[in-house]
């Protein structure tokens, strides 16, 4: 089964986000687990949740991918900062448990000038002080572009800090095409190459959803800025080699091309439907 979807708001709750999902064709989604940019969340609403399980559950939905916040910093030389990015962590992945296999995606966060070494220290420190042996929740590290201080940009850096972690099962990594193609890693024209990069450095078992974005930004920019499929420096020729590679077909993909209404990702899920091979 293909398993596509895209980012969707749910400020009209889970359920709402489903059936619009379903609207548009795709299968599974992604939603923050709170204001992206401050870091208020929604309440929980228990109602809301159980229909959005048996909603789910009757058209085969694939389990949502939750984002947190890009603000969150675990890593920041702000003491405070660190603080406040543990106890949304922790918070949300409490949360979270109610799924019994969700995916809680973040990203690593910036050193702020401590250094990388120091930056993925913290990091670790955080995720050991908040993950314990029976949690369901599986925690993805989002490759970067690895704009500023950005941590996360190599494939070295996200195993070095899955290294320093407990409970290795609990985590995985989330490959964005828009950040890994700014970052340096040529998925257009050798998309092998840099699969087996990841296999030697990482492990391919590790890797467990895709943002599937054009970039707007060149090769090795280090720039964050994505693009609509077919509209940026990917282009669609690497999209479709992507999504059908043997490797990475079996994976989520999950959009997050600039749109501003539901009807852009509906194309391009369409698209991606007609070009996926049965
Ligand atoms: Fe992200
Ligand atoms: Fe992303
Ligand atoms: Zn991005």
């Amino acid at each position: 089964m293909f398993k596509i979807g895209c980012h969707l708001s749910i400020s009209k709750g889970l359920t709402a986000a489903a059936k619009d999902i379903v609207k548009i064709k795709g299968n599974t989604f992604q939603y923050f687990s709170r204001n992206p940019q401050g870091f208020k969340a929604r309440e929980w609403n228990q109602k809301d949740f159980d229909d959005f399980l048996s909603f789910s559950k009757e058209h085969n939905l694939y389990r949502p991918l939750v984002h947190a916040p890009y603000t969150l910093n675990c890593c920041s030389s702000k003491p405070e900062v660190r603080e406040l990015a543990e106890k949304i962590l922790k918070d949300d992945i409490e949360r979270l448990e109610n799924f019994d296999d969700a995916l809680y995606n973040f990203h690593p966060g910036a050193h702020t000038g401590q250094g990388v070494e120091k930056g993925i220290e913290l990091i670790a420190q955080t995720l050991n002080r908040i993950v314990n042996p029976n949690q369901k929740t599986t925690i993805l590290l989002e490759l970067m572009s690895g704009k500023g201080s950005d941590l996360g940009r190599t494939f070295e850096e996200i195993k070095k800090i899955l290294d320093l972690l407990d409970y290795k099962e609990k985590y995985g990594v989330c490959l964005d095409t828009c950040h890994v193609f700014s970052a340096g890693y040529d998925i257009v024209n050798d998309l092998d190459g840099v699969l087996d990069e990841f296999d030697r450095i990482i492990g391919l078992d590790k890797l467990m959803a895709i943002h599937l974005n054009d970039s707007l930004m060149p090769f090795k920019s280090f720039k964050d800025r994505h693009a609509a499929l077919g509209e940026g420096q990917i282009g669609l020729d690497a999209i479709v080699r992507i999504i059908n590679h043997p490797k990475l077909r079996h994976l989520p993909f999950y959009l997050e091309t600039p749109h501003d209404s539901l009807d852009g990702y509906e194309k391009e899920i369409e698209m991606l439907k007609s070009l996926y091979q049965d």
